[in-house]
């Protein structure tokens, strides 16, 4: 079933009696040539793009509950490609012009806004380290420009530009950048994943994962025993867990996120925009909703919900910024579960068990990296070569120390990035 306008108009008519459902729900079979653990946004990807790029069709996708349930379904929807340090920016330029081809790559309404983000700076530190920050991003070839106060008040008129605390200096806005609707992400990469032959195995749980003479030979799952000749672990805030059932300590601690939403409101925020002075950034949904959140929690935890002192720190931090918000009300909060590396650097790579392969560490901002990442994870397994876009994503740099992306400069502590 091809998605169109005309299709829209014709089912519009004719009472919507026509559509289909988006993928298959088979049983699993009892061996494929590639497994899948996790149906988040990186594992539909990597799926899709096996058998897209690779012609890897005899491939399942095991999700231990609904395709999407996870951080895939849970995030606020951001994408960028904004980094400064090798290895982290080629990788997120290629997943941004991976988004701007996604909705036809898809035939899929993935709702992709280039509405552009906003970052602000309020020192003259910090404007320095944006002013480099963007001048990588133009020698990857991305955009970013540098606006001074003024530019920045005739963007978004409605911050708080009299505060005396975190006078607005100014800030780095990356034109391309912007949001893309989440579930719809997942669904789209499901459905071209499915309609290739891949497997979309829902409610079905890995419990163990058999290894034989060092080479991995399948799984165990709540719905069975399932040989494989090849694995990948793509489980997000379940890494350490589901890794450890192949007798792997990996250096991921669990952290919880929160997002909130409120009430639909008329358009006021046309751009992402990140405050630099405390953990907040805003856009607002295309049923009007102002989407926000801040920092994750702070301590390790697998429990999706958060506690009240990050929801004060984020109403703190949004209230100093665009006062006008107190008006809004909350309708929801949630949290999702952070797969968070030392770095703030993801792992895409090869493990020590021959056909067993790992994709984490993506902390809080996977949601941009689903295309990239699905895209150079199938390369690895098909070919067991690095894709170019990603060949620093290496495990052991966090036994050797070289080779380590810290982005934000923090060291190798979790919670600090
Ligand atoms: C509140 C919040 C806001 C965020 N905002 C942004 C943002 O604006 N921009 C951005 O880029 N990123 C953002 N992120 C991060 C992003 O959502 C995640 O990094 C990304 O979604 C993680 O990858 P995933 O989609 O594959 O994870 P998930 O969707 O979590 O997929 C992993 C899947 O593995 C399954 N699984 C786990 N264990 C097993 C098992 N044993 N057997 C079978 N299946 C298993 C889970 O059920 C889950 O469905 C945010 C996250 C949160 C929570």
């Amino acid at each position: 079933m091809r998605f169109s306008g005309l299709r829209v108009l014709w089912e519009g008519l004719t009472g919507n009696r026509g559509w289909e459902p988006h993928w298959r729900d088979p049983a699993p079979k009892s061996e494929y040539d590639v497994v899948i653990i996790g149906g988040g946004g990186h594992g539909l990807s990597t799926a899709y793009y096996l058998a897209r790029e690779h012609g890897i069709t005899n491939v399942a996708v095991l999700e231990k509950g609904y395709l999407g349930g996870g951080n895939v379904g849970r995030n606020t929807t951001i994408v960028r490609a904004n980094y400064g340090l090798p290895g982290n920016s080629e990788f997120y330029s290629h997943s941004l012009k991976l988004w701007e081809g996604l909705e036809q790559e898809l035939n899929y309404n993935v709702m992709m806004s280039q509405r552009g983000v906003l970052n602000l700076f309020h020192s003259d530190g910090q404007r320095d380290a944006f002013a480099r920050r963007g001048n990588a991003m133009v020698n990857q070839g991305d955009d970013a420009i540098l606006l001074d106060r003024e530019g920045v008040r005739r963007l978004v008129p409605y911050l708080d530009f009299d505060n005396a605390r975190f006078p607005v200096h100014g800030g780095l806005f990356h034109p391309r950048g912007g949001t893309a609707r989440h579930d719809a992400v997942a669904w789209g990469y499901a459905r071209g994943a499915d309609r290739r032959g891949v497997d979309l195995i829902q409610n079905c749980e890995v419990t163990g994962i058999d290894i034989e003479n060092g080479r991995v030979r399948g799984v165990q799952t709540t719905r069975g025993a399932i040989r494989a000749g090849k694995v990948g672990i793509v489980v997000a805030g379940r890494s350490s867990q589901v890794a450890a059932m192949a007798g792997m300590r990996l250096p991921i601690e669990s952290h919880v996120l929160q997002a909130f939403v409120t009430e639909g409101l008329k358009p006021v925020i046309d751009h992402v925009v990140t405050f630099g002075m405390g953990h907040f950034y805003i856009s607002q949904s295309d049923k009007g909703g102002l989407v926000f959140g801040g920092d994750i929690d702070m301590y390790a935890s697998y429990a999706a919900r958060g506690n009240l002192p990050a929801v004060e720190h984020v109403m703190e931090a949004g209230m100093t910024l665009m006062p006008m918000i107190g008006k809004a009300r909350v309708l929801r909060s949630w949290g999702g579960i952070m797969d968070m590396s030392p770095d703030g650097s993801p792992i895409i790579d090869r493990t020590d068990v021959e056909g067993l392969y790992l994709n984490c560490g993506w902390n809080y901002g996977g949601f941009k990296a689903v295309p990239a990442s699905g895209h150079c994870f199938a390369h690895l397994m098909a070919t067991d070569r690095y894709h170019e876009a990603a060949t620093g994503f290496r495990l052991d740099r966090f036994r050797t120390g070289y080779g380590i992306i810290d982005e934000e400069g923090t060291g190798a502590q979790h919670n600090l990035h």
